[in-house]
This record gives C-alpha cells, structure tokens and sequence, in this order.
C-alpha cells in the first residue's frame, strides 16, 4: 500500500515538473506571438510607408512626364515644319526656331527643378555655405530682369538696407530669390509693381518681394508649397510653370535655417518673406 502511494506521489511531482516546463514553454510561446503580432505591425506599417512612396513617386513621374510633352510636342512639330520646308518665308522660319529655343529652355528648367526635387528628397542635395553679400546678389538679379519688367510695363524697385553678410549657399540662394522675383513678374500685369525690400532683425536676414499682381486665393493658400501645385487663376493667366519653384525655395530656406512665408490678397498682391542667417563671423 505505502508502496503504491509513493509511485503516485512519485507521479504527482512528474506531473507537476511536467506542468511546470509546460508553463515555461507557454509562457514563452506567448512571448513569441506578441513579438510576432509587434513584427507584423511593424511591417505593415512599413509597407504601408513603401506604398505611399511608391504612390508618390508615381504621381511625381506622371505630372514631371506630362510637363515636358507639351514643349517636346512644340518642338517635334517646328522641326517637323523645318525639315519639310513648309514654313512660308525666313521671318516665320526664324520666328517657329525661337520659340523652339525657348521650348528646350523651358524643358532643361523644369529638367533642373526634377533633379533639385530629388535631391532634396533623397538628402542627396549638398549645400556649400558660405559668407555672401546678399545685397549684391539681389542687384545682379533686379539688372537682369530689368528688361523683361520694362517689356511689361512693370515697374521694378529696389529698397535695401546695406548690412552684415548671411552664411548661406549663394547659388542656391540665388536661385531661390531669382524664383521669387521671376514669379512676381510673372504674376502681374502691365502698369503693375514689384518691390524688393531687405532688413535685418534678430540674426537674420529678411528679404520682401512684394507684388501688385493677381493674388492667391484664399482657398488655394495652404497648396502654394506643395510639389506641382500651381493655383487655378495662376494657370489661368500664365499657362508656363512648374509649381516646384516654391517648393524647392522653402526647402532651401529651411535648410539654411530660415524661412519661407507669404500674405496675399486675391486681386491685390502677394508678398514673399525669406529669412535667412547672418553670418556669425566678421564680414
Ligand atoms: P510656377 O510659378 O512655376 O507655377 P512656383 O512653385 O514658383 O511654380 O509657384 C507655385 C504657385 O504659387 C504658382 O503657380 C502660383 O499659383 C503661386 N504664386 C507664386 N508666386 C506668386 C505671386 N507672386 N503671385 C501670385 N501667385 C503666386
């Protein structure tokens, strides 16, 4: 009898090491599935990323892919017309290869702009700072456009405050001012005016171009530095744009340490306020 009730007590505690390596071995099962569940939302969340990039990319193909047609079209069809000789005197032929010239200017623009978005969405793009003159930049800038704000009717005035050098990538910066400029220009009509202010406040540098020009709808104002995005009465009154000027500007901008922000009033005018960073060492 003692016999028998020490094999099942001998049992019981087999049965309760067996129990308890089976917790353990739960336990741990539980562990991995959590992490498994954890993993699985990790991915998801990860592919999910991979799809709106994937999307994204897409959409930024298309849209870049449409914008050039329109010029290569133009020009596929003078080249055609000057091949065949169909022109009908020198005056129309050279008139038909200007605007061809103009077309390929148009595309390596928008060509550049494709590859600075890229750039700066791959971080791939590199800046050179530098202590620059940021007045002597906007000069050079006001004696190139001067003609073709004369050519419109628009006046173009300069007010800038004489002050310390910024540290910045003075290419990059040119560009970004040159588009702001451009872009008043573009976007105001004959006997109109755009003015150029610089002040300094606070470490930085603060450039107004301020137009007279068709203004930005109040709808469309949260748009205007997104990639592509032109707003309607823009495209209606300039068919020629891109919509990644503005946003290649703010970027740039934000790279520098500064901003990029606007007021506008639809009919009105548009001012544009770039700030960027005095240099901290001695001019
Ligand atoms: P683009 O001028 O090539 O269309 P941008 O990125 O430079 O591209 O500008 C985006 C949009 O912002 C323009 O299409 C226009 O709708 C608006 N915009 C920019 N500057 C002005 C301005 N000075 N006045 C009115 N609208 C402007």
């Amino acid at each position: 009898m003692d016999e028998n009730k020490s094999k099942i007590k001998e049992l019981e505690d087999k049965l309760n090491v067996c129990n308890n390596e089976l917790e353990v071995v739960m336990s741990e099962q539980q562990k991995a599935a959590k992490l498994l569940i954890r993993r699985d939302l990790a991915l998801s969340k990860a592919n999910e990323k991979l799809q709106a990039l994937d999307e994204a990319k897409s959409e930024f193909i298309s849209v870049a892919a449409h914008q050039l047609r329109t010029p290569l079209s133009a020009i596929k069809w003078i080249l055609h017309m000057l091949a065949n000789n169909q022109f009908k005197n020198d005056d129309e032929r050279s008139q038909f290869t200007n605007k061809a010239v103009i077309s390929t200017d148009r595309m390596i623009g928008l060509v550049n702009d494709l590859l600075e978005v890229d750039h700066i969405q791959s971080g791939k793009d590199q800046f050179i700072f530098e202590q620059c003159d940021a007045n002597s930049i906007i000069e050079s800038l006001v004696s190139e456009f001067k003609s073709l704000a004369d050519d419109k009717s628009v006046e173009l005035r300069l007010d800038l405050t004489p002050g310390p050098k910024i540290f910045a990538d003075k290419i990059k910066i040119r560009a970004l001012l040159q588009n702001l400029i451009e872009n008043a220009l573009k976007y105001t009509q004959p006997n109109g005016s755009v003015r150029i202010i610089t002040n300094y406040a606070d470490g930085f540098l603060k450039v107004i171009v301020s137009d007279t020009g068709i203004g930005i709808p109040d709808s469309q104002k949260t748009h205007i530095f997104s990639k592509f995005f032109r707003a309607d009465n823009a495209m209606r009154q300039e068919t020629v744009g891109s919509g990644l000027g503005l946003f290649i500007a703010k970027q740039v901008a934000e790279r520098h340490g500064g901003n990029l922000w606007f007021e506008s009033k639809i009919g009105e005018g548009t001012s544009f306020f770039v700030t960027l960073p005095i240099s901290t060492k001695e001019n």
